[in-house]
């Protein structure tokens, strides 16, 4: 993507108390962005959370919520804490601009305003935004196989945790590690090894869809699924349906002594969590699952006796 697409199609929001400012600064903006607008501080606030805006215009005195309490509501809320707010103030003095840099704007911009300029300050904050998001995807995305990373993973299970003990409801991991995956590579070669990788991530993506679902490359030719408020007896559909979609991928595997193609082992867990404990029993548990899947004779899974 070049800097000019970065600059541009962004989701404005624009709030004003005053309709005559919306409308200026939409006539600005329309040409290149999407622009939504808000009329006082507690609407900015419902819009944000609704439309995700790339970036936020603000006015600094409005009846009611200003835009100091918008501001300081926006970072206290992960949702809401990247989207980068810019003041548009009939405020000029230094105070006025220091209080809201330190409150949390990226930028201010004083009444009476040039449209030029402030076109160009919006473009160069949507290219700010922009590349700090694509960092944000790439840090947490595996690099091979697209699916997330390691570290995703252990934030995304430790929120899911806390969401399902607070919902009483169940949360589940299936560990999953392809089978003879070091005679793959020594007989196919590391490039084919990395592209299995890819056909096989991809199928088992299709077989967890719900938005709350998450697979995660956990190590080389290890990954983890992660299916928040499922419990055991889903987690077995789920698992089925990996055998069946890679078996239906049906990757030619001519060294391994356990099929003729590609197969996988899986160790599946389910647990209700608790406030009080972390996910590391129910991954360990997972772990133990998959290692008996693999002494007991692999491309199957294997779930707790006692779960
Ligand atoms: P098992 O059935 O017991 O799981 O045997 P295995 O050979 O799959 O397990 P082992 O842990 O001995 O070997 C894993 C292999 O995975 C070794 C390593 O070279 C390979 N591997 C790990 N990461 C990558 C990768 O990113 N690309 C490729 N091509 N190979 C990888
Ligand atoms: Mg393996
Ligand atoms: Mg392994």
């Amino acid at each position: 993507m070049s800097w000019t697409d970065l600059a541009r199609n962004g989701r404005i929001l624009v709030v004003d108390d005053a309709m005559e400012n919306i409308q200026i600064l939409h006539h600005a903006l329309r040409e290149e962005h999407e622009v939504l607008f808000a009329l006082d501080g507690e609407q900015a606030l419902q819009i944000a959370r609704d439309q995700q805006p790339d970036l936020i215009l603000l006015d600094a005195v409005m009846p009611g919520m200003d835009g100091y309490a918008v501001v300081a509501a926006l970072r206290g809320s992960p949702r809401l804490q990247d989207i980068p707010v810019i003041f548009v103030t009939a405020l000029s003095r230094p105070e006025d601009e220091t209080r809201a840099l330190e409150a949390g704007a990226v930028d201010f911009i004083s009444k009476p305003f040039n449209v030029a300029v402030v076109r160009a300050r919006v473009r160069s904050q949507l290219t700010i935004k922009r590349q700090a998001d694509a960092m944000r995807e790439l840090s947490m995305t595996d690099g091979l196989t697209g699916v997330a990373n390691r570290r995703n993973f252990n934030d995304t299970v430790d929120a899911e945790w806390r969401r399902c003990a607070r919902a009483g409801l169940p949360l589940s991991v299936i560990m999953i590690d392809i089978d003879h995956f070091k005679l793959y590579n020594d007989h196919y070669g590391h490039q084919a090894g990395d592209g299995c990788l890819q056909d096989v991530s991809a199928a088992m993506k299709r077989c967890a869809t719900r938005p709350q679902d998450m697979l995660a490359r956990y190590g080389g030719e290890e990954f983890i699924l992660l299916l928040p408020q499922e419990g055991a007896d889903g987690t077995e559909v789920v698992a089925n349906r990996i055998l069946d979609e890679v078996r239906k991928l049906a990757l030619p595997h001519a060294a391994s002594v356990t099929a003729p193609h590609v197969t996988l082992s899986m160790g599946l867990a389910t647990v209700m969590p608790q406030d009080s404990s972390d996910p590391h029993a129910l991954i360990r548990t997972a772990d133990a699952n998959l290692y008996r899947a693999k002494q007991t004779g692999r491309n199957r899974y294997c779930i707790s006796l006692d779960s």
